[in-house]
């Protein structure tokens, strides 16, 4: 065993650090040092043909490649090389290690080793230092031991002799009845095992086939090699040099395996047992994870929680929510998508994530002429209010975190203030978003509900935010009047806090649970009225009434923004349908008598649909006349210089060639221009004409008010009617407590003064006596307050009692005193602007509001005439055809 021999292999592999190589088994070492690339260099790769042996230990960086190769050189070759070659003594025994003196440290190499066969050599790409590595795959042949161990240059090259065992020894082994026993044991459990892993794996075959041919000491190395066993068993396997020891060590690897596998299945089995339902699904949904992530189909859950978590990171929250932020996302991730909880947990961390907590929409350099263009280009008149927005603004641009108050734009409906609105954010250069408040009577719609409530939301504020995704957009309070007090809270007081600079820094939304900074929004409010908004509300706010438009106003705003804009809306031009202004006026004055322009643009839009279906209609049949005349006499005319006088011939064109040409000349040919009878027929019967007022109060009992409401100035007629009865006064039409006090007042007022307005003989006469008075206010759906209707229920009561028709063409409002003083009353331009479109021509106004005339548009009251008056008597004066009906003289 000492001499020796030429191996076939031709690299010796000594066990070092972790790593052990058996014959039979197969090991890939990357060599990266220069020694080891000189050694492959030197030893493997040039020197191919003289099958030599030498020892060099390969001292890589990777731990991964940390076995010590040593190409295996035969003795003599070492010498022959002329190297200068350090002799190092090695000992027989196991105990003994190999010393070797390298300049720095001192390895101790094991005496024994296994003789390797490169498989395959492999040279990486040079790396622009000029270094070279190179990637060899060996297979371990035979053992061997060190005789002695030298250096040539700066690898090892050793003598070695092969501890294979010859011919004549191994038949002798395999008599020996010990051996045999061994080997049929091993063969057994081997056997055993490889039926395991086939019930498992289903790979068994090839290794069946192994067990078969490949004598038993071999196999013992192989399969030992194939388990994972701690170092000093490999070492120990390594040094099993006789056949016997090496059987029994490799039998009691491979049942220990055997037992392992089958106790982890036998657990396997129980734990599954166990298992409930859920965690079945959970496993179940753990392997399908795994498949979608092997198909590169990645939307599932856990997906979208890391999905989540990127955009919470880029959400920009502040520090302190983000750690919040941080927390719940961590409970999230210990949850299982079915638990409840889940569900709402990531509803409220993809609110977090989707808040905008710093961004913004870039603000431009706020340019007030630009400003003031966009103003004037979106809407028409408005002098005032747009003058207001520009001062609001230009404050805004000197000082942009200035506290001022937020803008509060009342008036009827569709008079433009939400337009105004999103031209605040057009010349601000921000986002516009609009929250409606209309019918808030919960405080939670402001502020949100605790997470702890089923279906719990934010408010609508955090709710409009995140729609429109910055911080700083112009925010519109929609209907900030309409919002009501009731045992869910006070939205208003909620609100209070929003636009409040002082605190709506730390706006807290109950379901967002913590703070949101709200300072850079820019607020605006809407109301149709300012009475019914709390007084600390309004204190926060600064009116700007717009009040409604003149009939003219309407036909400007028409002609020059409506128009054009639901033209465009419908996919139409001028090309198409003409709305003469005449026809515009037909509308405002047959169909609307609104103070904004609302339905008149929903009936300018009624006519452009009308259109718009006749010109797709005729984009699809082009009439036939037309199409024969346009075409046909070309042709006609070719044909009949051609046909010498003789029969003309008709030729058929098919439609399509020229169908887009010939509908566009039809198009522009003749646009579609709304006359009178397409106004009725497309948008039905007039619904309003100026008979109207004369028809209503053709009958004694009747006068005509002027009122306000949220749709702003309103005509109201009031009838009285006396019947049979013991003197009672019944009012109707949804009444107020104010106007039944008036109507009180003004019969007490009327019955007193009865001899005087010649309504009795005398004064001892009760005019109630045996009769019933019966007022009522028609329009009954609206409920009416106020105490304005005074003079005209006096005024309705005193043309009952004298049976003398009012006059049809005046209106008038006051509020009435028990000694028939005149008091002023709100809502003038409204009240003048409504007369107005009703086509009254005379006013009856309380002489105290004569200076609210400055704000009615000069257009109107040329032509109207505007009586004022002092007293009740004033009133009925200038109420009747021929003046008051009271006894001449007499002194009311
Ligand atoms: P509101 O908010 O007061 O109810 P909107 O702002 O919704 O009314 O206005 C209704 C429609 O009338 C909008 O299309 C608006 O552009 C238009 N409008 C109102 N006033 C004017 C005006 N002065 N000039 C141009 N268009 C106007």
């Amino acid at each position: 065993m000492a001499e020796s021999v030429e191996l076939p292999g031709r690299l010796g592999i000594l066990p070092f650090r972790n790593k052990v190589l058996l014959p039979g088994a197969i090991i890939r070492i990357r060599c990266t040092s220069p020694s080891s690339v000189k050694l492959v260099e030197q030893e493997l790769w040039q020197r191919e043909e003289k099958g030599l042996i030498g020892i060099l230990p390969v001292r890589d960086a990777a731990e991964t490649a940390a076995a010590a190769v040593v190409p295996m050189v035969s003795q003599g070759v070492g010498s022959d090389s002329g190297e200068r070659s350090t002799r190092v003594q090695v000992g027989t025994s196991d105990s003994q290690r190999l010393d070797v003196k390298n300049q720095q440290e001192n390895i101790q190499w094991h005496p024994r080793g296994v003789a390797a066969r490169a498989l395959h050599l492999s040279r990486g790409v040079e790396k622009p230092s000029g270094r070279v590595t190179y990637t060899v795959i060996l297979e371990g042949l035979c053992r061997f031991s060190v005789q002695e161990l030298s250096t040539r240059g700066t690898y090892y090259t050793a003598r070695i002799s092969p501890l294979e065992m010859t011919k004549t020894e191994m038949e002798q082994v395999e008599q020996d009845p010990d051996f045999i026993t061994l080997s049929r044991q091993f063969k057994a459990t081997a056997m055993e095992l490889i039926s395991v892993l086939e019930q498992k794996q289903k790979t068994g075959g090839r290794t069946k086939v192994l067990l078969e041919t490949v004598p038993v000491h071999k196999l013992a190395d192989i399969f030992v090699a194939s388990f994972e066993i701690s170092f000093e068993e490999q070492l120990s396997m390594l040094d099993s040099v006789d056949l016997k020891v090496r059987l029994s060590k490799a039998t009691e690897i491979v049942d220990r395996h055997l037992q392992s596998i089958r106790v982890a299945e036998k657990i396997t089995q129980k734990v599954e047992g166990q298992l409930s339902k859920s965690q079945k699904e959970f496993l179940l949904r753990q392997q399908m994870r795994a498949i979608k992530e092997e198909l590169g189909d990645n939307d599932d859950d856990e997906d979208d929680v890391a999905a989540l978590e990127r955009k919470m990171q880029s959400a920009g929250m502040p520090s302190n929510i983000w750690k919040h932020a941080q927390r719940e996302l961590r409970r999230l991730k210990k949850m299982q998508p079915q638990q409840p909880g889940y569900n709402s947990s990531r509803v409220y961390l993809e609110l977090l994530a989707d808040l905008p907590w710093q961004n913004t929409s870039e603000e431009l350099e706020l340019d007030l002429k630009a400003a003031k263009e966009q103003l004037d280009s979106d809407h028409y008149g408005l002098v005032k209010v747009k003058q207001r927005i520009i001062e609001y603004l230009a404050v805004r641009k000197l000082k942009p975190d200035a506290r001022g108050p937020v803008l509060c734009f009342v008036g009827p409906p569709g008079v433009g203030k939400t337009s105004l609105a999103s031209s605040i954010a057009a010349a601000l250069g921000r986002k516009f978003v609009r929250i409606s408040l209309g019918g808030v009577k919960d405080e939670a719609d402001i502020r949100g509900h605790r997470r702890t409530y089923i279906g719990s939301m934010p408010g609508r504020l955090i709710e409009g935010l995140k729609r429109v995704a910055v911080c700083n957009p112009v925010m519109l309070l929609d209907e900030i009047d309409k919002t009501g007090v009731d045992v869910r809270g006070d939205p208003a007081s909620a609100l209070l806090e929003v636009l409040d600079p002082e605190q709506n820094r730390t706006f807290n939304d109950h379901y967002l649970n913590v703070p949101f900074d709200l300072s850079k929004v820019v607020f605006v409010a809407t109301a149709n009225r300012v009475q019914p908004i709390p007084p600390p509300l309004l204190d926060r706010m600064e009116v700007i009434e717009l009040p409604g438009y003149t009939p003219e106003e309407k036909l400007k705003i028409a002609m020059r923004h409506l128009i054009p804009r639901v033209l465009d809306q419908h996919g139409l031009s001028s090309e198409f349908l003409q709305i003469p202004e005449d026809m515009v006026k037909l509308v405002i004055q047959r169909y609307t008598r609104e103070a904004g322009v609302r339905n008149l643009e929903r009936n300018l839009a009624a006519l452009a649909r009308a259109a718009a279906v006749r010109v797709a209609e005729q984009e699809q049949a082009v009439p036939l006349s037309k199409d024969v005349h346009q075409l046909g006499s070309p042709l006609l005319e070719n044909r009949l210089a051609d046909a010498d006088g003789g029969e003309v011939e008709m030729e058929v064109i098919p439609m399509s060639v020229n169908n887009h040409e010939i509908s566009n000349t039809f198009r522009i040919a003749s646009p579609l221009v709304v006359d009178e009878a397409m106004l009725e027929k497309v948008l039905g019967p007039p619904r309003f004409d100026d008979r109207e007022t004369a028809e209503r109060v053709a009958s004694p009992g009747v006068s005509v008010g002027l009122v306000w409401t949220t749709f702003g100035g309103e005509v109201q007629f009031v009838e009285a009617t006396a019947m049979v009865g013991n003197g009672e006064l019944h009012l109707t039409g949804q009444l107020g407590d104010v106007i039944k006090e008036s109507a009180q007042i003004a019969l007490t007022w009327v019955r007193a003064r009865a001899a005087d307005l010649n309504l009795a003989a005398s004064e001892d006469i009760n005019i109630l006596e045996g009769r019933d008075i019966h007022i009522h206010f028609p329009a009954g759906a609206v409920p009416k307050d106020g105490p304005s209707a005074g003079v005209t229920l006096v005024t309705a009561l005193v043309s009952l009692f004298s049976q003398r028709r009012v006059r049809a063409d005046t209106a008038m409002t006051g509020e009435i005193t028990l000694r028939g003083l005149v008091l002023p009353v709100g809502g003038v331009k409204d009240k003048i602007l409504a007369a107005h479109r009703y086509g009254i021509k005379r006013v009856i106004l309380p002489e105290r509001n004569l200076k609210d005339l400055v704000e009615v548009p000069a257009a109107v009251l040329a032509n109207l005439e505007v009586l004022l008056a002092k007293r009740m008597e004033d009133v009925l004066e200038q109420a009747f055809e021929g003046g008051c009906p009271w006894r001449q003289g007499s002194k009311l």
